[in-house]
């Protein structure tokens, strides 16, 4: 089975014709409302790319974390890792669209910041017998290590989505098999310019440096990089390019989400990297051609048809 942990959000996005500024109110809008947050769009995506996921995550004690556990029912996907928070509200993102696709977002952490170390000690069992532990960065980072060694201590690859990109401690990246930054994360955590191929090459032998196995760098419609080490100090890592499938892009929200669960869900149902990567990258560009978070993310039986 595969395991992920991360953040559980209620998204309310509204479409506006501009974005307001401060004091304004701007009508008709159209709302969109849905189960999001990082953790659980990639349990989702991990799920629906056919794997036996069990999602660790929080949720408050309120009506939004009831019907979010009941719509994860709905789906299929397991929720007694879901921890309700007493006193607590879930996590709720409010976003802002203008007409051209630019937005605003405030974002409460709510039960998700109540995601501790202790929390997961009761999954301990869950994590050590898992094929993979995918995780992100949108609950405390104490609670990403302790899972991240928890994993590592026996043996299970951890696949780490540095997103939303901060400063993490070489601990952290010591115990990472796979870090699956975006371009502008790579960037972030490395503190290196990647606007180019010998840039990025660059970025990632920061993170391999620190231990991490391979970096998976994915490039918008542009595809993904890989990175792994080559025997000898000092050498450049072994780079492996892989090309996204050509689409008519509508909402590449959550792209990353998509890839990262559909990866791990081919790793745990034993494909190479490589055979899970390019699935992947069928899921990641089937979702792009819809609308919507958890809404987007194709089946199994989807992107089984439109790879062949
Ligand atoms: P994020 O959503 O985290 O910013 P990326 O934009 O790098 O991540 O997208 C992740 C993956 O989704 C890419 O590696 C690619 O496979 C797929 N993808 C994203 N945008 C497109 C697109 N316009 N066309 C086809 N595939 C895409």
């Amino acid at each position: 089975h595969a395991v992920v942990v991360g953040s559980t959000n209620w998204d309310t996005c509204m479409h506006l014709p501009h974005l307001p500024v401060p004091g304004e109110t701007v009508a008709g809008g159209r709302l969109q409302a849905g189960i999001g947050g990082k953790g659980a769009n990639q349990a989702v995506a991990c799920h629906r790319g056919g794997a036996d996921v069990h999602f660790i995550s929080a949720v408050g004690d309120d009506q939004t974390g009831a019907g979010i556990l009941a719509e994860f029912q709905t789906m299929g996907l397991a929720v007694s890792g879901i921890k309700t928070v007493p006193a607590c509200p879930t996590g709720v993102a409010c976003i802002f669209i203008d007409a051209r696709g630019e937005n605003c977002i405030g974002l409460t952490a709510g039960a998700n910041a109540r995601l501790t170390p202790q929390t997961i000690e009761q999954y301990r069992e869950l994590i050590t017998s898992a094929g993979v532990v995918l995780l992100q960065l949108e609950i405390p980072l104490e609670t990403v290590m302790s899972v991240a060694q928890i994993a590592a201590g026996a043996g299970v690859p951890v696949v780490l989505n540095p997103a939303p990109a901060r400063a993490l401690p070489d601990e952290l990246l010591a115990v990472v098999d796979i870090l699956t930054p975006n371009r502008g994360e790579a960037a972030a955590l490395a503190g290196l310019y990647t606007g180019s191929e010998p840039g990025l090459a660059a970025a990632a032998k920061t993170f391999l440096d620190k231990g991490v196995g391979r970096v998976l760098v994915t490039l918008g419609a542009d595809g993904a990089v890989l990175f792994q080490p080559k025997a000898g100090a000092g050498q450049a890592p072994a780079t492996q390019r892989f090309a996204a499938r050509a689409v008519t892009a509508v909402d590449t929200t959550g792209a990353g989400d998509v890839f990262n669960g559909v990866f791990c869900a081919g790793l745990v149902r034993g494909l190479s990297c490589e055979q899970a990567i390019e699935e992947a990258m069928v899921a990641a560009a089937l979702a792009v051609t819809r609308e919507g978070a958890i809404a987007s993310i194709p089946t199994r039986e989807e992107i089984l048809a439109f790879r062949t």
